[in-house]
């Protein structure tokens, strides 16, 4: 069958077998790209019209134990200037938000263990006590069953946790040998259960990917369903032993992207910030292959050059109001606008 074919089946049955997926991976051109994106955009379109919602990023702290052989603030990295934001300081950055329509804030960070179960939940409680009509989004790793379960019991609805490859070579390729892909997706399982509206994700473009393991990750969301999905191309850091690699590439992001939003029609899929990184219109391009969400950042001038996961990160020298205001300028060049709203995951197929 040609790609373009599977496209079209990939549509109507939301799955396809492993070989299909390694053909496609390994043999897309551009028409394909541009047919898989002009589908993913109608689909987007017909589920939530023009309208693309927005959440805010507390980057709260970059002290981290892990050391993920891409992460720019990655444990053994000694060139980071370390920081941690307290309960005032993250309250400060989610009243900016909503004096600005933020709707939800994702508190993103290292896996630092200062923030233990009681200190995290006491700051997602001041927060949906404050903003009773706000959802609150983590992004803070791998932790046990009983701290997420917390997590959710003190107010947090949804957590993002990217698998980063389904590939268990590949995983390991990745990262140090205490970090595993039966972890990864235990907590993304548990996470599920416990009823989080739950987002995975891959970076595109980092060593060691091949069509095969982006097969095993279109595989793996096609079963897992997540309510949400982070993409990107990987970027380097210069003080990462990834230095050296290329970038990801964005064409094939844009292609990731367009393939999930067909698969999953009714997922959050945020145009991120390491595609506006990658490209002037990154977050333009993802969003006219599918995505409907973008997440600007709020995090404090002072330490946004302190949390660089990679190279050149986009947004670290403004503010949070020029950021929001230049995401919804390039979302209106496109005609789109940008909403005030929790928007919440709902299936609707
Ligand atoms: N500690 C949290 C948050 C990690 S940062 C966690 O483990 O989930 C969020 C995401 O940034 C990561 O999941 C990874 O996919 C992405 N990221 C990290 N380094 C990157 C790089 N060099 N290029 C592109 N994306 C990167």
């Amino acid at each position: 069958m040609k790609n373009r074919d599977l496209i079209d089946k990939l549509n109507k049955e939301h799955c396809l077998t492993r070989d299909e997926w390694v053909q496609i991976f390994a043999t897309w051109d551009q028409y394909d790209l541009q047919y898989a994106a002009r589908l993913a955009q109608c689909i987007a379109l017909e589920r939530f019209g023009r309208r693309i919602f927005f959440r805010g990023i507390v980057e709260f702290t970059n002290v981290c134990r892990n050391d993920c052989y891409y992460c720019g603030i990655r444990a053994g990295n000694p060139n980071v200037a370390r920081y941690r934001l307290d309960e005032e300081d993250i309250l400060a950055c989610c009243a900016d938000g909503y004096t600005h329509g933020f709707r939800t804030f994702v508190l993103q960070g290292g896996e630092d263990p200062y923030y233990d179960k009681d200190r995290m939940c006491g700051i997602v409680r001041a927060i949906s006590e404050k903003y009773p009509d706000c959802a609150v989004t983590l992004s803070i790793g791998e932790l046990d069953r009983d701290y997420y379960q917390a997590l959710y019991d003190a107010g947090a609805s949804r957590y993002l946790l990217r698998h980063e490859t389904a590939d268990p070579a590949h995983y390991r390729a990745l990262h140090p040998e205490k970090q595993t892909l039966e972890n990864r997706l235990r907590c993304l399982r548990d996470l599920k259960e416990i009823g989080f509206q739950t987002g995975c994700g891959i970076m595109i473009g980092t060593p060691c990917e091949s069509p095969e393991t982006l097969a095993a990750d279109m595989i793996f969301m096609g079963e897992f369903k997540p309510e949400m999905v982070g993409l990107g191309p990987f970027i380097p850091h210069h003080d990462t032993p990834f230095r050296d690699e290329p970038a990801g590439s964005v064409d094939l992001t844009i292609l990731v992207i367009a393939l999930c939003r067909i698969m999953l029609p009714d997922a959050l899929i945020p145009s991120t910030t390491a595609l506006g990184t990658a490209e002037s219109d990154g977050r333009q391009r993802g969003v006219l292959a599918g995505c409907n969400v973008v997440m600007p950042n709020l995090s404090p001038m002072s330490v946004r050059k302190k949390y660089m996961l990679y190279d050149g990160k986009a947004g670290t020298d403004m503010s949070a109001e020029a950021g929001i205001r230049i995401l919804r300028e390039q979302m209106e060049e496109i005609g789109y606008e940008v909403v005030v709203s929790r928007g919440d995951f709902e299936k609707r197929s």
